[in-house]
């Protein structure tokens, strides 16, 4: 490794697809100031961001529930059977739709667990080039070739074993990766 100084810490490599020299580990591409217009830190997402999820949404759910619960009692007091009965309704709906929820959400995240030390392996080696915004690995290991930012977010992600969790919008989902650039093994 070589120090530019200019704080950065180039790594002592080129990059296979333009030959530029200005490359950075994705991990410091994914923080650089430099690249904030480009939208780094989400194309080169090591996997989804789980954090808080689950229990936000059964936050959510519960305030739903409580809807429903305050509806039905609003029903009784009011001697308003249609009330009631929708209230109770809402509130049966809501408790099952949120446990329904919280449970896909701890197996999302059950599955990103599971899939981090493998999609660490892939991820922390590789090295992004500014010059052409192509992904790639030294001496081809753990992985070969040059990838756009999004067929490399696809490639850990699908590795991972969570590429099912890439959201509709992000050019990641229907990013190609070819086939064949993992070795098989380990
Ligand atoms: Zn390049």
């Amino acid at each position: 490794m070589a120090t530019d100084g200019v704080g950065q810490q180039p790594v002592d490599a080129l990059c296979p697809g333009c030959g530029g020299a200005e490359v950075h580990s994705v991990e410091e591409a994914r923080s650089d100031k430099r690249a904030s217009g480009k939208n780094l830190h989400s194309r080169l997402e090591k996997g989804p961001d789980k954090n808080g999820d689950g229990c936000l949404h059964f936050v959510e759910g519960m305030v739903l529930v409580g809807l429903g619960v305050g509806l039905a009692y609003t029903g009784v007091e009011r001697e308003e059977p249609l009330y009631t009965l929708g209230g109770v309704v809402l509130a049966v709906l809501m408790l099952i739709g949120t446990i329904a929820v919280v449970r896909s959400d701890g197996q999302e995240k059950a599955a990103a667990e599971a899939g981090e030390a493998r999609a660490d392996r892939l991820w922390r080696t590789a090295l992004y080039c500014y010059g052409c915004e192509s992904v790639f690995c030294l001496g081809g290991s753990p992985w070969r070739g040059a990838l756009t930012p999004e067929q490399f977010k696809k490639l850990v992600w699908t590795e991972s074993g969570y590429g099912d969790q890439l959201v509709a919008g992000d050019k990641a989902k229907d990013a190609e990766v070819p086939p064949g650039i993992v070795p098989p093994g380990r």
